[in-house]
């Protein structure tokens, strides 16, 4: 039987689990598993209520290795689905290769107490991989994820060679209150805190935080305040894209997000590392993600869209062109079909559909590899399918589309 074992009942769980429920011929059997069992029984009530398929559950401590490898002897899963913490991947991969199943994930590995993330550690694995003869794939949400393959669509498709790539990620979503985070509040603070950077010429360059802003005009939702920063599938793309010579990563953010979080950061609010409060050791970030709203809670709350893209510029039989390939996604639509809002269905539709194409044997090959190492079509067929439809802008080489 096709098992799949999900690990983490997050947002992005709850989308993924009621997708992989939505192509029951592929994923037979399904077992959610998390630290907290009570949310994995909510996410398959709702989904039991709303689709008729049984989800089993389970608990797992997913920083334990023998505890997971004792679920997966149990479960017999042929793909695991990463969908806890980044902090969690190195031991969910380590269980992967002593039980030999084949590991996916949407995020890159991060240790809690570094606030740097970077694939180093889990293509070590590679070798240890291949031994086991399973695969393992990385980053197979949006951003990255389906980033990674419209790069790989432009390469394999539709241009000779790609020259420079602006990744964008817009989300003009709406929840009403003045700060909350659309995904886990912590990994999502550190990410936009951290120092910028993108790379240029067969260099990296860092700026400081938030350092750069142009303003990009997104199809379908207009002109928007977009912000430089590092993201991981930079650092896969520089190496399997040929012929770059420039890739940057772009964010939108509203004036009360940002005066929000400079005030906590100036405040020590994202701290990482413990103070000590009235006897008690603190992480600040942890605490304030006890004070933020959960993300799952946005669900019935927001409006509006996000519109996450490439453009790409290169060479097609020696003239220049450029594409912005990009999906828009609609936040009352999401929440319809999964009781998740926008930003949780983008990651959990890819990550259903990179499970599909490891368990189907569309994609596989043994080791550890990044989206864009495999032929792009049949997943980008997928998102047509599952809820993510793309379109293809094809714009005038010679025009300047930054507005700022
Ligand atoms: P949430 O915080 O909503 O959910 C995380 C889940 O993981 C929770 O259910 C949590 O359990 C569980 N978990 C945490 N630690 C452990 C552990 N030690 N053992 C077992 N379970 C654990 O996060 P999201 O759903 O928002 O995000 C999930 C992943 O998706 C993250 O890695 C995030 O970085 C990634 N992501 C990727 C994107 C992309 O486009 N590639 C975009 C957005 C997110 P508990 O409920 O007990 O806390």
């Amino acid at each position: 039987m096709n098992t799949i074992l999900i690990i983490g009942a997050g947002g992005v769980s709850r989308v993924a689990t009621t997708k992989c429920a939505m192509n029951s011929d592929i994923f037979e059997n399904i077992v959610l598993a998390s630290r907290t069992k009570s949310k994995c029984d909510e996410i398959a009530s709702d989904i039991k209520r709303m689709y008729k398929i049984d989800i089993k559950t389970a608990r797992v401590d997913a920083d334990n290795v023998d505890e997971l490898v004792a679920l997966i002897n149990d479960v017999k899963p042929k793909v695991v689905l990463n969908l806890a913490l980044p902090y969690q991947d190195l031991t969910i991969m380590d269980a992967c290769i002593k039980t030999k199943v084949d590991y996916i994930d949407t995020a890159n590995y991060e240790h809690p107490d570094c606030a740097k993330f970077e694939y180093k550690l889990q293509w070590a694995r590679d070798d240890e991989f291949k031994k086991a003869k399973i695969m393992g794939l990385l980053g197979s949400g949006f951003d990255p994820g389906v980033t990674n393959v419209f790069c790989a669509y432009a390469q394999q498709y539709l241009f000779d060679e790609i020259n420079e790539v602006d990744i964008l990620d817009c989300n003009a979503g709406d929840h009403g209150y003045p700060f909350a985070t659309n995904f886990n509040p912590e990994i999502n603070l550190r990410e936009v805190s951290s120092k910028g950077r993108y790379w240029e010429n067969g260099k990296w360059i860092e700026t400081e935080p938030m350092e750069i802003k142009m303003v990009w005009n997104y199809p379908e939702i207009g002109p928007k305040d977009s912000y430089l920063l590092y993201h991981e599938e930079l650092e896969s793309l520089v190496k399997n894209i040929k012929g770059l010579k420039r890739i940057r990563f772009f964010m939108t953010f509203g004036q009360s997000y940002l005066t929000h979080m400079r005030c906590l950061e100036n405040v020590g609010m994202l701290g990482i590392k413990p103070v000590n409060h009235k006897g008690m050791d603190i992480i600040p970030i942890e605490f304030l993600k006890t004070l933020l709203p959960d993300p799952a809670s946005l669900g019935p709350r927001t409006k509006g869209k996000t519109n996450i893209g490439c453009f790409i510029t290169g060479l097609k039989d020696g003239k220049k062109k450029r594409v912005y390939i990009y999906n828009v996604c609609d936040h009352e639509e999401a929440y319809k079909e999964t009781l998740a809002q926008a930003v949780s269905y983008t990651t959990g539709v890819p990550a259903m559909i990179g499970a599909k194409m490891v368990m189907s044997k569309t994609w596989h090959k043994e080791g550890v590899f990044n989206m864009e190492e495999f032929d792009a079509k049949p997943f980008m067929d997928e998102l047509n399918i599952q809820g993510l439809p793309w379109k293809i802008l094809e714009l005038d080489p010679n025009e300047n589309f930054e507005i700022v």
